[in-house]
């Protein structure tokens, strides 16, 4: 294990969410009819991942159900785990349905109203249903309903409640495209960008990742991220194993160290971690963010020394 210190400035880079809305447009063709032409779909809309860190869903959308067809996707994740804006709108609390428990809409800038249900009623890590559907349990802290909200932002928690009581924690999370009747999320999960950590704006941080080192190229490193650490939020993220990439310039000396990992040339420095490359931790220095940035790991960049 090899703990290397930077004392690069972080740079924190946001990746602007392209809002791609769709249009059509009904033209009169007087003429003779044009042979069909093949349209390209319009590009699909990068929302942001609702949950942030480790989650698994499936295409469960239909899936009968007691009460009908299954109208979203169920996204499995740790109980509390923070629920993201999927993207920039207004949200509204909702608690009046007992199926759905304590929930919200988000009503997008793009038109499309996003369902976020089953949030958080539990006071601890098990579930006790002391909660009620309040900030700090179902909704995020200070957050109002009726307020504007930015992509990425956290709105809520993850839970179990409603007639979700009992079974694993998950968001049941719904896509209605102009408020109308729900459609299919499960693509644009596939594609959304999935975020490992949430940084206010102006605040102090310093992130800690820890993965294997999957690559060294161009100076710079390339790891598979399996635990992040935020202080001094203390937010931990374990067992994330993904193919986060960590894109830093490295020096010659780091480099070479780097590299040696890799080929596990040095195995003292690198107890093998069963995959590629050897561990790796990273620390950087307290850095402000800069922007209201929701962190990827491939937006992390330290430009020189
Ligand atoms: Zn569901």
């Amino acid at each position: 294990m090899v703990s290397t210190r930077t004392t690069a400035r972080v740079l924190l880079v946001l990746a602007l969410f392209g809002l791609g809305v769709g249009t059509a447009v009904a033209s009169p063709d007087p003429g003779p009819p044009k042979p069909p032409t093949k349209h390209k779909p319009p590009p699909l809309m990068r929302i942001v991942f609702p949950v942030l860190g480790s989650a698994e869903f499936s295409n469960d959308f239909g899936a009968p159900r007691g009460h009908g067809s299954h109208q979203g996707v169920d996204i499995l994740a740790p109980r509390h785990a923070l629920a993201l804006a999927a993207e920039p709108g207004r949200v509204r609390f909702y608690t009046g349905s007992s199926r759905a428990g304590c929930m919200l809409y988000l009503d997008g800038a793009s038109g499309t109203t996003y369902l976020y249900i089953h949030l958080n009623n539990d006071l601890t890590d098990q579930n006790d249903n002391r909660g009620s559907c309040v900030n700090g349990v179902a909704f995020a802290r200070g957050l109002k309903s009726g307020a504007r909200v930015a992509a990425a932002q956290p709105i809520g928690f993850v839970g179990d409640s409603g007639d979700a009581n009992g079974v694993h924690p998950h968001l049941h999370f719904e896509r209605h495209p102009h408020g109308g009747r729900a459609t299919n999320p499960y693509r644009y999960l596939l594609a959304a960008r999935r975020l490992l950590f949430y940084q206010p704006p102006a605040a102090m941080f310093t992130l800690a990742l820890s993965g294997s080192v999957v690559a060294v190229a161009d100076g710079s490193l390339r790891l598979r991220v399996n635990t992040l650490r935020a202080f001094p939020q203390a937010l931990t993220l374990r067992r994330l194993d993904r193919p986060e990439r960590l894109d830093r310039r490295l020096d010659r000396r780091e480099a070479r160290r780097a590299r040696n990992r890799l080929d596990g040339a040095r195995p003292r420095d690198a107890p093998s971690s069963g995959r590629q490359g050897g561990r790796h931790q990273r620390r950087t220095n307290p850095a402000p963010s800069r922007l209201a940035a929701p962190l990827q790991a491939r937006d992390l960049a330290a430009p020189g020394q």
